[in-house]
């Protein structure tokens, strides 16, 4: 069993796959520094699997506060999901995404170097295939050109991370790409906990069946797809934890340089989604169809071969699980992190 790192390990992919690396007997340390996160959702991770998470407040960037951090602890991998993720945020403020989610990154891996860690895994996305490959995406692909400063900042990363391991063949890195993380925790206990207005679908969704939110605007209804809505690859967040703790398995016992995505491999359209929502929780969710949004695909889903080939894992829930679980955590925590303790 190993000790395993989690650079922003308090947010919502980080606090799931600390469930799942603590049940499959790893030692697990978070260093968040808070800024999209509570340390609610730890104390939580705690109280679900019924062991301790040992947990630093800091900003990865800070270098003599990380080195310190590695010195105190033998880690033997790093999980990076340290980050600023909001797309439209990205267009408005690009310099800090640059500068967090590239520095978050640099800093890491000279520390890393100077401790002596060698393994590393990174939280990429899809996004980085940009318009320009055909679905479904294969990691043999290209990147593509992304379409906001957010996804530039995944695609450099990746190439950092490459670059670094090319360097240094003792280096392992392995690139997740996800696809599109949506569900929580069966207990209802953690999830997903937006700050202000959702960018995304599910928790806008969410909102809007638990009252918080008026409507939900359906970007468009006229791709070239089956009912003229988008199609994405929606991964429930606890088989995408599943798939990290299989890619630690991995990546301990190999010298590895890997690119490996994390998806279903099914599309899903917008509009299913919104019905699928409805007959499973028996609940309605107001919805008008508006004009598409800047940036959007019609299509983004994964060819989930590589995870099963080399990781031995695929995904395990449905859809259905996907939006009882996103239901089951809004009814239970209206207000996120902050409507009990
Ligand atoms: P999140 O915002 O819930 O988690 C990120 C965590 O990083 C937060 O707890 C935040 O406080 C912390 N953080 C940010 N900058 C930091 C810094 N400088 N120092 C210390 N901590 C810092 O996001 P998430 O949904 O859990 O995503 C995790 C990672 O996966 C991110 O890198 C994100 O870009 C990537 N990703 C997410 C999605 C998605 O749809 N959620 C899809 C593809 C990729
Ligand atoms: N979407 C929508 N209304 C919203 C939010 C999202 O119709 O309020 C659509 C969006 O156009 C895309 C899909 O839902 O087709 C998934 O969007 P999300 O932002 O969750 O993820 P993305 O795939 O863009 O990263």
């Amino acid at each position: 069993m190993a000790r395993i790192l989690l650079a922003g390990g308090a947010g919502y992919i980080g606090s799931h796959t600390a469930v799942e690396l603590l049940n499959a007997g790893h030692d697990v340390i978070v260093v968040d520094n808070y800024s999209n996160s509570s340390p609610e959702s730890l104390r939580r991770v705690e109280q679900i699997t019924g062991k301790q998470i040992k947990q630093y407040e800091a900003d990865i960037r800070n270098h003599e506060k990380l080195t310190a951090i590695f010195r105190e602890n033998k880690i033997d991998a790093v999980i990076h999901f340290a980050g600023l993720k909001a797309v439209g945020e990205s267009v408005q403020k690009p310099v800090s995404y640059y500068r967090n989610n590239i520095d978050t990154t640099l800093t890491l891996l000279e520390v890393m170097q100077e401790c002596d860690v060698k393994k590393i895994i990174f939280s990429s996305s899809a996004t980085v295939y940009g318009e320009e490959n055909p679905v479904p995406y294969v990691e043999t692909m290209k990147r593509g050109v992304c379409t906001n400063p957010y996804g530039w900042t995944k695609a450099m990363i990746e190439q950092i991370l490459e670059d670094a391991a090319k360097a240094n063949p003792s280096l392992s890195v392995i690139l997740l790409r996800y696809f599109n993380p949506i569900g929580a925790h069966e207990s209802g206990m953690i999830g997903e906990d937006p700050m202000g207005i959702p960018n995304n679908l599910m928790p806008y969704v969410t909102q809007v069946a638990v009252g918080k939110r008026e409507c939900l605007t359906i970007f468009g209804n006229d791709y070239p797809t089956k009912d003229g809505t988008c199609l994405r690859d929606y991964i429930h967040v606890v088989d995408l934890a599943k798939g990290h703790v299989k890619a630690i398995t991995y990546i301990l016992d190999h010298c590895c340089n890997e690119i490996i995505n994390l998806g279903t491999g099914t599309p899903y359209s917008v509009t299913e989604i919104v019905e699928t929502f409805e007959a499973v929780n028996h609940i309605r969710v107001n919805h008008v169809y508006g004009e598409r949004r800047a940036g959007d695909l019609p299509a983004c889903y994964a060819n989930a071969d590589k995870a099963h080939t080399m990781l031995g894992w695929k995904t395990e829930k449905t859809l259905a699980d996907m939006c009882r679980d996103s239901w089951n955590w809004q009814k239970n925590n209206p207000n996120g992190y902050n409507s009990k303790s």
